[in-house]
């Protein structure tokens, strides 16, 4: 469906669950609670009412999608919708080795993991918890089960873990890996400090033998990552630019949260609830066509973190 600014909107970011096995500083999820959720029936009757408004690609998130035992059920059952072309899953990987096989079964065809350092200490400092082996594990199990391609996805903070751009790019070098950094955003109280966003332009000063790729990446990721390659790199590198170079004149995506609500922009508090109208098919389509048409033209972080979801709740 084509929105009120003339975008063809039909990328579903789906967040399964606010729940996270990881705390990131710079995420928002808190001892969130799964109430409200949405069931897999839900989610599966949702998907379909937007596949008939034109949405071919869906990526499931959360939260931390895989904290659902249900979630290769979510995946089948989406995988299944004719006119779904794409089912992709973000995820912190901690809970990836034992189902990544059941996930590409299930007709998962691509794989973005997040990792903001390769560094035993500052993953636990970021994150919480002590389990960076577990998303090496993760890694290595998604290759060997051909749940591919896989992204890695990093958040560089200033003074935090900014170093660690090095060691990370150098994945991109040794495997078939595609490594993408995405500048923080203000979901957070860190986010809130732009001294503390490390820009794109930063990065490519930083690696001055990145050299821009011609073709911009895969029909499905072109509007936001901009990617970059080197001589004998395996992956590429991927730069998201929200905060330094805005991309919403490309968007062409809409979110649903865990529970029900559609939300247009990630950085507008504008939502609309699929759960009051499920059970009526008509009102459920035009719910969901009134909230693509409300997309507004472009995000706006000026107002707040306060005033927005978590991130954990948007899905990213
Ligand atoms: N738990 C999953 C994961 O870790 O990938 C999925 C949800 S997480 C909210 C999705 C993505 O959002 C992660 O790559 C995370 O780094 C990113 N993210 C969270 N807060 C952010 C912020 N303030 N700015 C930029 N990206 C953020």
């Amino acid at each position: 469906m084509i929105d009120s600014y003339g975008r063809k909107i039909n990328y579903l970011r789906v967040s399964v669950t606010k729940k996270c096995n990881l705390n990131c500083s710079y995420c928002g999820a808190q001892n969130e609670s799964p109430e409200n959720e949405l069931s897999a029936e839900q989610i599966e009757k949702i998907v379909k009412a937007f596949a008939q408004c034109g949405i071919t690609k869906v990526r499931l998130t959360g939260g931390e999608p895989l904290v659902r035992k249900d979630i290769c059920d979510i995946a089948k059952r989406i995988s299944k919708i004719d006119t779904i072309k794409k089912l992709a899953l973000t995820t912190n990987g901690v809970l990836l080795k034992d189902c990544a096989k059941d996930l590409k079964d299930a007709g998962v065809n691509a794989i973005n993991i997040s990792l903001d350092t390769t560094d035993r200490e500052l993953f636990k400092q970021i994150t919480g918890r002590d389990v960076l082996h577990k998303v090496y594990e993760g890694i290595d199990e998604c290759e060997k089960v051909g749940l591919l391609p896989i992204r890695l996805n990093a958040v560089l903070i200033k003074g935090q873990n900014d170093n660690e751009a090095e060691s990370l790019i150098n994945i991109a070098k040794e495997r078939d890996i595609d490594v993408r950094f995405i500048e923080l955003m203000p979901f957070s109280r860190e986010g809130e400090d732009k001294s503390l966003v490390i820009t794109g332009d930063e990065i490519l000063s930083r690696f001055p033998f990145l050299k821009p790729v011609s073709a911009n990446g895969s029909d499905f990721e072109k509007s936001v990552a901009r990617y970059y390659e080197a001589d004998s790199f395996k992956g590429k590198i991927g730069l998201i630019t929200p905060v330094s170079d805005k991309f919403c004149n490309e968007c062409n995506r809409i979110r649903l949260l865990s529970d029900g609500k559609v939300k247009p922009c990630l950085g507008s508090d504008l939502t609309f609830d699929l759960k009051e109208v499920i059970n009526d098919d008509v009102m459920l389509q035009e719910t969901i066509k009134q909230a693509i048409f409300s997309k507004p033209m472009e995000h706006k972080f000026s107002c707040g973190y306060g005033q927005h979801h978590g991130m954990n709740r948007i899905g990213g």
